[in-house]
């Protein structure tokens, strides 16, 4: 994939590693659409791409949230009109911070909402476009918690499995169609990614985990994200703590992570 003149539409562009995907794909001369909930930052993001000497048309601020389904078609349509798109990358998430016994069943329900229904539902409206041109690529912000479960974080794990399932799915069903998927396991990153998070009852945890404070840099991230994808890698792990091994000991010596993941600490806040 070379990204010149690609245009390429990101959820979750207002902070974090999609605001960090922004500015990566920007420097390689793709065109963008950003979207996630808060306009405002959206807008901080395009205006800080345009300082950095980005030009203002090729960026086009779609705001959206990714569990209001019914105004997918519309979306797509706009995103289409400035593109048309080349690549999604499904990015917009949140998290989990709280023990199974406190979570509310509307808590994992919002979990699943926005990463997982969130996620397909703006691909299914997506995926006839890039059928009909016979290309296109999605590509999803899954995580390590995708592959590896982990305390104070059920809904979140679950919700990371099931989308691994049905993209590494959906990657057999397209690939005829000259369509690619490609699944992205982060580890710890620096991002807001637990001030976000949501406690058992919905609420934001808003506080730092000192494993993500202390975690890889973001645009370390997105460096590394862009370049998996530049080299066609259909599954892209980044991080760099030791929670990048648990994908190979979960993998050979299950019962190790087991007793690992048992151990980690419960997060403050
Ligand atoms: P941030 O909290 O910084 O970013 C999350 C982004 O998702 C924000 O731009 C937010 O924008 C957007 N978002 C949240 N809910 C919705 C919604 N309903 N509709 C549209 N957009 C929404 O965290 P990260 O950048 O770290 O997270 C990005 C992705 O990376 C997530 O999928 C996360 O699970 C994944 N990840 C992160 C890791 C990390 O350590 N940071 C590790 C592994 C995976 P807004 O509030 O404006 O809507």
């Amino acid at each position: 994939m070379d990204f010149k003149g690609k245009t390429v539409w990101i959820t979750g562009a207002s902070s974090g590693i999609g605001e960090a995907l922004a500015a990566g794909l920007i420097k390689r001369g793709a065109r963008l659409v950003l979207s996630a909930r808060r306009e405002a930052e959206l807008a901080r993001v395009r205006d800080d791409l345009v300082a950095a000497g980005a030009a203002s048309d090729d960026i086009l601020v779609l705001p959206m949230d990714v569990t209001e389904y019914e105004t997918m078609p519309g979306k797509v349509e706009a995103a289409e009109a400035f593109g048309p798109v080349d690549m999604l990358v499904n990015n917009a998430g949140i998290s989990q911070r709280s023990l199974c016994v406190d979570t509310d069943m509307e808590t994992y329900r919002t979990l699943f909402e926005v990463d997982v229904f969130g996620q397909i539902a703006l691909t299914k409206a997506l995926l006839p476009a890039f059928i009909e041109r016979s290309s296109g690529q999605v590509v999803i912000i899954s995580s390590v918690a995708g592959k590896v479960g982990a305390p104070y974080r059920t809904g979140y794990c679950a919700a990371k499995h099931a989308v691994m399932g049905f993209f590494d799915a959906l990657r057999a069903e397209i690939a005829k169609h000259g369509v690619k998927v490609t699944t992205v396991t982060p580890g710890f990153i620096r991002t807001n990614i637990a001030k976000n998070a949501l406690k058992g009852d919905g609420s934001r945890f808003d506080a730092v985990d000192q494993n993500i404070a202390g975690g890889m840099m973001v645009d370390d991230c997105a460096e590394v994200i862009l370049k998996g994808i530049e080299s066609d890698k259909p599954e892209i792990a980044v991080g760099k703590g030791r929670e990048m091994q648990a994908l190979w000991i979960k993998r050979f010596m299950p019962r190790l992570i087991f007793k690992i993941a048992s151990g980690m600490s419960k997060p403050q806040g």
